[in-house]
Parts: structure tokens; C-alpha cells; sequence
């Protein structure tokens, strides 16, 4: 399906997309603009199909491998200005090497990221508290907005707006950190109609799984993907992973050798600066264990 001026047109996509993306297991993607022509009439419903005749370029996408063993992948979503993860301390909990991976890979894709912590209305005591704050602290010294977020009482929810305002963002976080209680606060009675405005059908895999993208009231969209957690399938090669943590590769510019990977190489800014304090442990604890992720198949557990 496909929107055009706010209204849903059932698509199909025209043969030589379904070609010229076949290394992809889906040629159109949550996110993608497209350009479409009326087609034949559904005799089922009446209805005037479009034909996807044009896909434009996308500026960036989030890809998994369609199978094990399957040199095919599977887009999950298009054109991101934004992937918002959603954590909570605990209920349940989010673990700081979780939301590190997933910061690692949305540098890695080439979409900004943006933490929200939700369900600030249940951190009454003060170790709650404190792990906000250190958060908060952390990943704003590092240039990630954090959110404080309630989406039981709202509080919060006028900066979420502002935030995602005219963007294609991602929804992403642990199942029961409150990501639909966050897209019916923000959709507001529209959510009683909760009409996903794009579902893209993703044939080709052992489950059946709809991404779906809710239109903003004030311009934009969510998008959502079932079952996905984070960006899981993101490939990473030992020499790039320091790229993607800012400080990281900062700081790491500096270590005797261009192709260091932090560990023991002697002339090692980062070590130096995690000893120091200036580098977080637990990013670098986070660095570490994406390291140790090669020829594994561990980072599929982000899923
Ligand atoms: P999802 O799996 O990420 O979509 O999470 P849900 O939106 O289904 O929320 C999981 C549970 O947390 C539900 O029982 C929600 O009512 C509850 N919840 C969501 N947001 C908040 C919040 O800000 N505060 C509190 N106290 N509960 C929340
Ligand atoms: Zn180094």
C-alpha cells in the first residue's frame, strides 16, 4: 500500500523493480517515495489499484538478512531522519551495551538516534533516579538528545512532538518499554482509528511481519516494526566498530596506530582515556562486546 495526500492506494509494484532490487527480498520499504500511476480495478473490491512505477533513491535504509545462509536482505524501513529508542530502567529493564549497539548502528546506517526514557512517573526512589541522570548525562555529553518521558501522564510529551515533528522516525526499544502507549499518546483520537497508513508486505520469510508507518497530526511519521528491538544485522568489521562510537573515534585518532582497535596495542589513546575517566566504562565495556561479536552470530540477539 501507498499514500498519496493522505489518502491509501492498494499497490502493486511494477516488474522491473521486483528485478532491478532482487537482491532485496522486497523492492518497496516502509519509508520509501514512490511514484505511482492508477492501474486496473480491484475486481474484489472495486477499487482503482496503483502501480508502483518509480522508487526514488533512498538517503538511507535498515537492511537485515532475509535468512541464514541468504545472500538476499530485507529492508525494514527507508529513508529514517530519526531512530528513537525507547528505554525504560527497569520494566524492563534496558541495559546500557543494548542501547550502545543500537547507537553504534544507527551511526552505522547513517540515521541520527535519539534516546527517550519512558515511564518517568514510576522513578520515585533514588537508584532510578540516579541511572536517569547518569543517562542523561552520558549520552547528552556524547550529543544524543535524551528524553524524559511518561507516556502514562504525558509529562514529556510536548518535546517527543518537537522532536519528531515532519520526521520518518523509528520507533525502537525493548517489547514493554511503552512504544504503543507512546504512538496512541501522540496520535491522540486518531489512534482509535489506527489505521497504519503504509504496510509493506514482507514475503520471503519464516514469519510474516508488517512494518507500518503511523502519519504524525503534525507532519511526519512512525514508523513501526514488529519484533524489531534495535538494528540487529548491522555488520560490523573490527576496525570500523570505533567509528561509530563518537568518542571513541575521537579520541581514538590519536592512538599510535592508524588501524588500532583499542584493546592492547601499546600507544593506545582510548585505553588511556577509559582509565582517565574521560571514556565511559561501560561504552567502552559496550565497544568491546560488538569486538567480540565477529564471525558470530551474536549481534542477532538485538533482535
Ligand atoms: P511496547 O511493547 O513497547 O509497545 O509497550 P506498551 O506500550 O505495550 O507498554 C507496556 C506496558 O507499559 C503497558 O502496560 C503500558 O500501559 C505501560 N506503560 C507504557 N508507558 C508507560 C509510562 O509512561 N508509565 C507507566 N507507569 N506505564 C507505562
Ligand atoms: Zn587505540
Amino acid at each position: 500500500m501507498a499514500i498519496e495526500g493522505g489518502e491509501e492506494v492498494e499497490c502493486v509494484v511494477r516488474g522491473r523493480w521486483r528485478l532491478r532490487r532482487s537482491r532485496s527480498t522486497n523492492p518497496v520499504a516502509v519509508g520509501d517515495r514512490v511514484e505511482v500511476r492508477w492501474g486496473s480495478v480491484d475486481t474484489a473490491t472495486g477499487l482503482r489499484r496503483g502501480v508502483i512505477v518509480d522508487v526514488e533513491t533512498r538517503r538511507n535504509c535498515i537492511v537485515r538478512r532475509a535468512a541464514n545462509l541468504s545472500r538476499q536482505s530485507h529492508v525494514l524501513a527507508a529513508n529514517l531522519d530519526l531512530a528513537l529508542l525507547v528505554v525504560t530502567v527497569d520494566w524492563p529493564q534496558t541495559s546500557t551495551t543494548f542501547i550502545d549497539r543500537f547507537l553504534a548502528g544507527a551511526e552505522a546506517y547513517g540515521v541520527p538516534a535519539a534516546l527517550a526514557i519512558n515511564k518517568m512517573d514510576l522513578y520515585s526512589d533514588r537508584a532510578r533516579e540516579g541511572k536517569v541522570e547518569e543517562w542523561k548525562a552520558l549520552y547528552g555529553s556524547l550529543g544524543y538528545e535524551v528524553l524524559l518521558l511518561s507516556a502514562e501522564t504525558g509529562v514529556g510529551l510536548g518535546e517527543l512532538e518537537a522532536l519528531l515533528g515532519g520526521k520518518q522516525t523509528l520507533l525502537a526499544g525493548h517489547s514493554g518499554v511503552g512504544k504503543s502507549a507512546i504512538v496512541n499518546r501522540l496520535l491522540g483520537y486518531e489512534a482509535a482509528r489506527t489505521a497504519p497508513i503504509s504496510v509493506a508486505h514482507e514475503a520471503g520469510m519464516h514469519t510474516t511481519t508488517f512494518s507500518r508507518m503511523y502519519r504524525l497530526p503534525g507532519g511526519g511519521g512512525i514508523v513501526d516494526i514488529p519484533g524489531v528491538k534495535g538494528f540487529g544485522t548491522v555488520e560490523f568489521k573490527a576496525a570500523e566498530v570505533g567509528h561509530y562510537f563518537r568518542e571513541i573515534f575521537r579520541i581514538g585518532r590519536g592512538c599510535r596506530y592508524s588501524d588500532c582497535t583499542h584493546r592492547n596495542e601499546p600507544g593506545c589513546r582510548v585505553v588511556e582515556a577509559v582509565a582517565r575517566g574521560e571514556i565511559a566504562e561501560s561504552r567502552y565495556r559496550s565497544y568491546l562486546s560488538i569486538l567480540g561479536d565477529e564471525g558470530e552470530d551474536k549481534y542477532r540477539e538485538a533482535y
